[in-house]
């Protein structure tokens, strides 16, 4: 046979979060115990009577509309206006096997460029190369706590050739941070100016360990589409239900996409949007499981990143969603003493000597010679800690000790961390 892959393709590679992940799921397959800092998946169980409606509907067997059961983008929209505020449409709503999709449907199907701010999900700009669309990271800084200023924004605009993609990730992966209302404003108006498309990536907008997440979409409607799922605050990422939403001035690429999904994945399983259905209807069911998933991210998230703190390592406290972007820059001349010199090889060697799993900053967007990484504080048993947290009062503080022995992985791994950074 004389096939032969399109020679952009010939680059291509496993994720690094992949190939960590297998390395040290040997490690636990030969009977080590793992520290496991590099899933980014929810602890939590979904809540039952969520997948209670997955099961009931397990015998829908039809293909649904491409955009979506009408019933779902109603209640998807009716989220949007009540909880962030913002107008949405039922008919804005385009409903997709993860959102994933989406934003890769996206970068393949508008002219221009796409501006990521780092660090940044992992696949925004594999998928951006996979399409050969033009793209380009804007580099953001620990002292600006990860965050976009809109002088960078401003300055990105005129150094590349429109028109712009903005993706806007908050809270973030990887590092748990969001943006303050005045600083989205800001941004806000930098895109206007400038004609920006924003993708305001908010997976992790329920996530936001206070519970009063705020859109971009609030300040510049007309020129944002909303992206979320029900993989994270929901913990169903397996299910593969997510959506973008769309303001009415954008209803012309919504028909674009659906187009396109039409001749891709013509819908999202029958059974599991009416599962979706059921997550966006019953408040009730979802506020107090919320704001037990957001009590526990905070107090792990907060233990970590202070314990950290007090090591010497530079970290931000966490805002929202389960992850810290910790920067080691601090032991770079100990660490330069073990001949390492880059996040890849300091992430490999903390496998190596300590069983401790974190993701190099690289694998984010990150310069490779930085020293920083992620860490994802999910390896406890979730459904126990929703056990925990319900039995103490709402109006309590919920702390480690309550928590026992189900975050004794979460101690020991920030522990080893520590000693090995001060071998
Ligand atoms: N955006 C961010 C920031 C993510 O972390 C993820 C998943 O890890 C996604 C998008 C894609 O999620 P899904 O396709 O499950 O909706």
């Amino acid at each position: 046979m004389n096939h032969k892959l399109h020679p952009h393709l010939n680059q291509l590679v496993r994720s690094a979060t992949l190939a960590i992940n297998e390395r040290s799921a040997e490690m636990a397959a030969d009977g080590q115990t793992i520290y496991h800092f590099g899933f980014g998946q929810s602890p939590f169980p979904v809540p039952d009577s969520i997948v209670s409606a997955l099961q009931e509907n397990a015998y829908r067997k039809n293909y649904l509309p491409v955009e979506g059961l009408f019933e779902l983008r109603e209640a998807v929209a009716a989220y949007h206006n009540d909880v962030d505020q913002i107008h949405i449409e039922p008919e804005g709503v385009l409903v997709s096997p993860g959102s994933k999709e989406l934003i890769f449907t996206l970068q393949m199907a508008i002219k221009g460029s796409t501006l990521i701010p780092a660090p940044c999900w992992v696949s925004y700009v594999p998928q951006a190369n996979l399409v050969q669309r033009d793209n380009q990271y804007i580099q953001t800084r620990f002292e600006d706590n990860w965050r976009l200023l809109p002088d960078q924004l401003d300055f990105a605009v005129k150094q590349t050739s429109g028109p712009h993609l903005l993706i806007l990730n908050y809270p973030g992966n990887p590092d748990g941070g969001t943006y303050s209302a005045e600083e989205l404003k800001a941004l806000a108006n930098v895109a206007r100016k400038n004609n920006v498309l924003i993708l305001s990536d908010e997976i992790y907008g329920r996530l936001y360990h206070k519970g009063e997440h705020v859109s971009i979409a609030r300040f510049y409607p007309e020129g944002t589409i909303v992206s979320s799922s029900l993989s994270k605050w929901c913990a169903a990422g397996g299910w593969r239900l997510g959506h973008f939403a769309f303001p009415k001035e954008l209803f012309w690429l919504k028909e674009a996409l659906a187009s396109i999904t039409s001749d891709t994945y013509s819908c999202v399983a029958a059974p599991i949007q009416y599962a979706g259905l059921q997550a966006y209807n019953d408040k009730d069911t979802v506020g107090e499981y919320l704001f037990h998933c957001r009590r526990i991210l905070s107090t792990i998230g907060n233990f970590c990143a202070s314990t950290l703190l007090e090591a010497g390592v530079n970290i931000q406290s966490p805002s929202g969603a389960f992850y810290l972007f910790p920067d080691f820059e601090s032991f770079r001349i100990s660490l330069s003493e073990k001949g390492i010199h880059d996040s890849a090889a300091m992430c490999e060697q903390l496998l190596q000597d300590t069983r401790v799993v974190l993701l190099p900053g690289t694998a984010f967007g990150r310069p490779a010679e930085e020293l920083n990484a992620r860490i994802a504080y999910v390896n406890f048993d979730g459904g126990k800690a929703l056990q925990t947290s319900r039995e103490i009062s709402m109006e309590q503080n919920l702390t480690m000790h309550d928590l026992g022995d189900n975050v004794i992985n979460v101690k020991y791994g920030i522990e080893k961390l520590i000693d090995w950074l001060k071998e």
